[in-house]
């Protein structure tokens, strides 16, 4: 965990930026802790997920989107479900995020290119053609042995498909990629 090294630039709107997109009302957190006590991940983020709500606050701009917190928060909502003060604190690390991207900020370069190829794959075909997700993740990050050893044990049991299965509503869900996720690309 990296210890805080405040920096001498703040931004004061970004406590607004955050809960405008949010929703939330990250002023209102005061501090208890709750949130990093039950996140499954804090034990390989650089800032527990208290102390991100905390430099929200204080207008840490580039500390929190420069933060690999962001990208490691698996969105399990553990700190959402504790929160006594009923933030969606899972939303805010989202939200955080999607700002990162919109600025070029990604400190944890292999995380977006997941996301990038799991969603060109729900786009696509409706839903997730796992082979393909492998494959172009290994080839693009340049792990060409990750997860490799699952293959023996996974295939026997018919679990993965060796050609998509499109659903029916196919051309609804791209419609959705239309509207949101090209949208947000274009900001960028
Ligand atoms: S949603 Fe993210 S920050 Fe919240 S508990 Fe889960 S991993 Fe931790
Ligand atoms: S649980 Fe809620 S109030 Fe407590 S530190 Fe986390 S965000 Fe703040």
């Amino acid at each position: 965990m990296a210890l805080i090294n405040l920096t001498t630039s703040t931004d004061e709107n970004f406590v607004n930026q955050v809960e405008t997109l949010s929703g939330q009302k990250i002023s209102e957190c005061y501090q208890c802790g709750k949130c990093t006590a039950g996140c499954p991940f804090s034990f390989a983020f650089d800032y527990p997920v208290s102390q991100i709500m905390r430099l929200i606050q204080i207008g840490q701009k580039e500390i929190v989107l420069n933060s690999k917190a962001i990208w490691l928060c698996a969105t399990c909502e553990a700190c959402t479900t504790r929160c006594p003060c009923q933030i969606d604190v899972a939303n805010v690390m989202d939200i955080c995020r999607i700002i990162a991207r919109k600025e070029n900020k990604v400190k944890e370069k292999d995380v977006k290119l997941f996301y990038d190829i799991f969603l060109e794959s729900v786009k696509k075909h409706g839903r997730i053609f796992e082979i393909e997700i492998l494959m172009k993740y290994n080839l693009k990050s340049g792990k060409l042995l990750t997860d490799a050893d699952l293959g023996p044990k996974i295939l026997p049991k018919g679990k993965l498909n060796f050609f998509p299965v499109n659903i029916k509503g196919k051309d609804s869900v791209e419609k959705i990629f239309t509207r949101f996720v090209e949208g947000i690309k274009n900001n960028e």
